[in-house]
């Protein structure tokens, strides 16, 4: 496998550090380049950062000097993790400029022609490289986007269900994690001893991603899944894992023990199950009556896994279970490495 040089969009954030983290040592990548905001540019990388990482920041990119976020950098792909609201542009950018831009910002996520992938699921949606390709005239460039934190811990219990017996209905309550807002996030005098029952945008997200996720491809286009999703997100004092308390209705008859084994038995394809940080399982069910808890099971798979447990019947839809994600891990960083994983191995960097 050839080594590919990264770059890094946000590199001195939460994710853009949770980047940095995984990539040590990773057998395809190096992280060559790093960039983030005017009060970063310029700065030796292990001076501009607050490294807050129980890891120590690896030597060789804290003497990287943080560039500023536009191309050329020196790197053969982008990770980005920039805020949604800037990555657009940024993104469009550097894949007009050549790049594949692997992205964790939600910018790009719903644009038609963009794939927004979780390789277990739908790996067939990188078919839609080529399209963006042309229709932008892009030649080497690329965007490809992996879901919200919270999707992600959702949408692979889904997708199990969705394949053994289709999901109808779903409603969803998330206890959503501190480190999910950035750093340095939410104010503690807000978060301590306190529940917050809004994040911006986030419903929406929730509401809106797994369709696409879900959907299938034909031709150039994404048809959405038909299943109704309805959330409540809410911010609790956790530091990382995003908990969703779901309630669901499936198109076929289902009973708990269907259920668990439709959960147990999935996986990705054998190509994405080959990948160096694909969990062995995506999803792991939890029996004890008391899990999953963030604080216990959020490291299984180290991080790459939705855990699932409490399943038990719904006397209003059909089944009830609780999900958990990390947030930072599968949620963020993780799960576009995956993807970049996933692209590099089918051969969409060269
Ligand atoms: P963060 O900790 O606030 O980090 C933001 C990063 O963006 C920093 O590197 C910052 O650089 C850079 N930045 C800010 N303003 C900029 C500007 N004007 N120009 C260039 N760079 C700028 O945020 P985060 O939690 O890492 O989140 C990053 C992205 O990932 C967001 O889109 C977020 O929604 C998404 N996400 C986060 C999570 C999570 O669990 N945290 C999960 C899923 C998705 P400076 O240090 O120089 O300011």
């Amino acid at each position: 496998m050839t080594r590919w040089r990264v770059g890094i969009l946000g590199a001195t954030g939460t994710v853009g550090q949770r980047f940095i983290q995984l990539l040590e040592r990773h057998p395809w990548f190096t992280v060559t380049a790093v960039a983030a905001s005017d009060r970063s540019e310029g700065k030796r990388y292990g001076d501009a950062v607050a490294w807050k990482l129980p890891t120590p920041l690896p030597a060789a990119v804290a003497d990287l000097t943080v560039a500023a976020c536009r191309p050329p950098l020196d790197c053969d792909v982008i990770f980005s993790s920039l805020p949604g609201e800037l990555a657009g542009e940024v993104e469009a950018a550097f894949a007009a400029a050549g790049y594949p831009v692997i992205s964790n910002s939600s910018a790009h996520r719903l644009v038609e022609d963009v794939p927004l992938l979780v390789p277990e699921i739908n790996a067939d949606h990188a078919r839609l490289i080529p399209v963006q390709r042309q229709r932008r005239d892009w030649t080497r460039g690329f965007v490809v986007t992996n879901p919200n934190c919270t999707t992600l811990a959702l949408v692979l219990p889904l997708a199990a269900l969705e394949r053994a017996f289709g999901v109808e209905t779903v409603m969803v309550a998330t206890m959503q994690a501190i480190s999910g807002a950035g750093y340095p996030g939410v104010a503690s005098l807000d978060i301590v001893d306190n529940v917050i029952p809004y994040i911006a945008g986030e419903e929406t997200k929730v509401e809106t991603e797994p369709r696409k996720i879900l959907g299938r491809l034909a031709g150039d286009r994404i048809t959405p899944a038909a299943l109704q999703l309805s959330a409540h997100c809410h911010r609790v004092a956790v530091t990382d894992g995003h908990l969703c308390a779901a309630s669901l209705k499936l198109r076929q008859t289902a009973t708990v023990a269907d259920v668990c084994a439709a959960l147990e038995a999935f996986r990705g394809p054998a190509e994405v199950q080959a990948l160096p940080s694909a969990p062995s399982r995506p999803i792991v069910v939890r029996h004890e009556p008391d899990r999953p808890q963030p604080r216990l099971d959020r490291d299984i798979e180290r991080g790459m896994a939705s855990v699932v447990g409490r399943i038990r019947p719904d006397p209003v839809l059909d089944i009830k279970l609780t999900i958990l994600g990390h947030n930072t891990l599968r949620g963020a960083a993780g799960a576009t490495l995956l993807n970049a994983e996933f692209l590099a191995a089918a051969g969409w960097f060269t």
